[in-house]
């Protein structure tokens, strides 16, 4: 079993579909693969059917955006009713979020002298539910200013670069209550990636997973090196939660990060299976 259970696809900031996602799993020797888009489930129903036509077991998922003291966290969750309406009606804040700051983007960027309007972000999002940074990057890559999605980031749209601007996101606590409301299980995406140790600390993590019944921490992840996926691993054990590994793929829009660059163990995956039946959901949808 080869297990990748963190995937993006066009339905948020990746660059391939649905299925063409899942024909690369496949290809990729994937047997079981999570698309985890950003704050929608709009690509399931296709990952579903094409996943069903090649033999690959696809988990629907979802990486929530969350925060924790203004820190933005992402959460990915398995195995939700899809048609919960307080996670619906969350995402949908969550989305709005991200379509209501292109704007004030848009007009930032153009300030620090690259012109640049929301039709020609929208042009790039096509029908994406879910419109991020990285679509405003590929916007800058039309217009010639930069020449990919790495150089818009650490030019422009970093935290601390000048076309960045907030966004909504849940707290952290609340989002994995409403995981849990919908029957799924919610682990913590890349916890200890790009300065987020200093948040979520290990008495961090076990208060979330004391009080709020975290279920798992993503280790093995590019975002982590050796050192911090050893000491993840062993705060994880410590606190009895599931690690899972992951790529974290986004097609072109992260040209190194391959499918199946990282799995999750079978057994971290069925001790996975185990938390979202104690939840109340289920990861074989029909
Ligand atoms: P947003 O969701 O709008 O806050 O944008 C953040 C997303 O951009 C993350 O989920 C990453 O997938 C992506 N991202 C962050 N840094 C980079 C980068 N340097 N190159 C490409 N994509 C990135
Ligand atoms: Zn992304
Ligand atoms: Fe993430
Ligand atoms: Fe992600």
């Amino acid at each position: 079993m080869r297990i990748d259970l963190h995937c993006h696809s066009t339905v948020s900031d990746g660059t391939d579909t649905p299925s063409e996602l899942v024909a690369r799993a496949h290809e990729a020797g994937l047997t079981v693969m999570a698309l985890t888009d950003h704050d929608t489930f709009g690509g399931i129903p296709e990952a579903r059917e094409a996943a069903r036509a090649m033999a690959v077991r696809l988990v629907p998922g979802v990486e929530l955006s969350t925060e924790l003291e203004s820190h933005s966290v992402h959460l990915l969750a398995y195995g939700c009713d899809m048609t919960h309406p307080g996670l619906r009606d969350e995402m949908r804040r969550l989305r709005e979020g991200r379509s209501g700051r292109l704007p004030a983007m848009c007009r930032q960027l153009t300030e620090s002298g690259l012109p640049l309007t929301v039709e020609d972000v929208m042009e790039q999002v096509g029908d994406s539910p879910s419109v991020g940074r990285p679509h405003v990057a590929d916007a800058l890559v039309a217009k010639g200013y930069v020449t990919s999605r790495d150089e818009a980031f650490a030019e422009w749209l970093d935290e601390s670069r000048p076309g960045y601007v907030v966004r909504y996101a849940v707290d952290l606590e609340k989002g994995i209550d409403l995981v849990h409301e919908a029957g799924g299980a919610a682990v913590i995406a890349h916890p200890w990636g790009r300065g987020s140790a200093d948040v979520l600390t290990e008495e961090v993590l076990a208060a979330l997973v004391n009080d709020h019944d975290l279920d798992g921490v993503e280790v093995d992840h590019e975002d982590h090196d050796a050192d911090v996926r050893e000491q993840l691993r062993r705060v994880a054990r410590s606190l009895g939660v599931v690690t899972t590994g992951s790529s974290d793929h986004h097609g072109t829009g992260k040209p190194h990060i391959h499918l199946g660059i990282n799995t999750t163990e079978p057994e971290q995956f069925e001790a996975l299976e185990a938390r979202v039946r104690l939840h109340g959901g289920t990861i074989d949808i029909r």
